[in-house]
């Protein structure tokens, strides 16, 4: 999609004179509202139409049907509107967040009109805990930087426990990619280099597996960590291969989620019309000329950071350059 890339979004936002900083990770935040953003984009429709576009905007008007006949799509919205066009572009997003206005609807066509769903699983959402974790529901609001892992994939930021589990940046990312059975590891000090305790030992040798923790996590997190690796009295005390097998955990702690917070509570949805079925280049399906998928409706999902509105711009620009 390099027709239309972050450096173009974010020249079209210096264009339209909306400030905005840069956050951690490179994310970019307006500095006022996001509504900025919303208001360039009705302005482009503007300036489009200035140029002999033709740009309807039909707001609480759910489209209800939609057929295709004569070479042409027509379109049921509203009480008793209609619309018809030579082109459609299916633009209305996954399930995600439903209380919004997200809806199944773009899947509703792609079974009508003959396109391959994969199934569709929230992502970029938070994670259920059960069985013995369910402890963990005491720290609920306590957050940490750590690093997240799930099979190969692994992402470094901060995590949240929650009342009903895990959630934070950290967690949001790895959800896309865990499955159900599957277990996640946290390093809970990935800045400590492997030793930290032994040395901590020496340093402080009156010290105890707590009060280490605590000089890098919150105290309630510290404590509940030391409670489960069991190792009481002085540092002194205890030998190096107990601290460096305490460490091991700590830097491989296993959760076994028994679920996520689902579509409700999902940033995303993984998952969607089959991007086989369409071209790359214009986003028009393969076999049915003038219909085109684009944004969260296709099977394409990004990571937390704007990458998923950046898929929607991109796969928006392509669709309506063909269109
Ligand atoms: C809380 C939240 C935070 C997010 N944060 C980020 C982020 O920081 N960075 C990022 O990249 N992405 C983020 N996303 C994801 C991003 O918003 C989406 O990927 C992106 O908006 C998808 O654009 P879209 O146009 O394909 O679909 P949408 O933005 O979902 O738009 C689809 C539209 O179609 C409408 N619709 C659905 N069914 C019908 C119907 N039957 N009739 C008429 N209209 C219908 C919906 O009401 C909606 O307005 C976030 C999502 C959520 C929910």
């Amino acid at each position: 999609m390099d027709r239309f890339t972050p450096a173009d979004f974010i020249a079209m936002v210096q264009a339209h004179g909306i400030a905005y900083h840069e956050k951690t990770l490179g994310q970019l935040f307006c500095d006022g509202s996001a509504r900025q953003i919303v208001a360039m984009l009705l302005s482009e429709c503007d300036r489009a139409a200035a140029q002999g576009g033709h740009v309807a905007i039909a707001l609480s008007s759910p489209i209800s049907s939609v057929s295709h006949s004569d070479g042409r799509y027509h379109v049921r919205y509203g009480h008793d509107k209609q619309a018809n066009a030579p082109s459609l572009v299916i633009a209305t997003g996954g399930p995600s967040i439903p209380k919004m206005g997200a809806s199944g609807f773009a899947y509703d066509l792609a079974r009508q009109f003959g396109l391959k769903i994969v199934e569709p699983r929230p992502a970029l959402v938070p994670l259920t805990l059960g069985g013995a974790d369910v402890m963990l529901r005491q720290l609920s609001g306590v957050s940490a930087d750590v690093e997240v892992r799930c099979g190969k994939t692994r992402f470094r930021e901060a995590a949240l426990l929650t009342h009903k589990g895990l959630s934070g940046p950290a967690i949001l990312q790895i959800s896309s990619y865990w499955r159900h059975g599957q277990e996640i590891a946290i390093d809970f000090l990935p800045d400590e280099a492997p030793g930290w305790l032994g040395a901590m030992k020496r340093e402080k040798p009156r010290g105890n597996i707590k009060g280490a923790l605590s000089l890098h996590l919150s105290a309630r997190l510290a404590e509940m960590l030391a409670e489960q690796i069991r190792l009481l009295g002085n540092l002194a005390d205890l030998p190096d291969r107990k601290l460096n097998e305490a460490e091991a955990s700590l830097a491989d702690w296993r959760f076994l989620p028994n679920g996520t917070e689902g579509f409700g509570k999902a940033e995303v949805t993984a998952g969607g019309i089959a991007t086989d079925g369409l071209s790359q280049k214009t986003m028009e399906a393969r076999e049915i000329p003038g219909l085109f998928v684009i944004g969260e409706a296709v099977d394409v999902t990004g990571w937390l950071g704007g990458y998923n509105f950046q898929w929607a711009w991109a796969s928006g620009v392509a669709a309506g350059q063909a269109v």
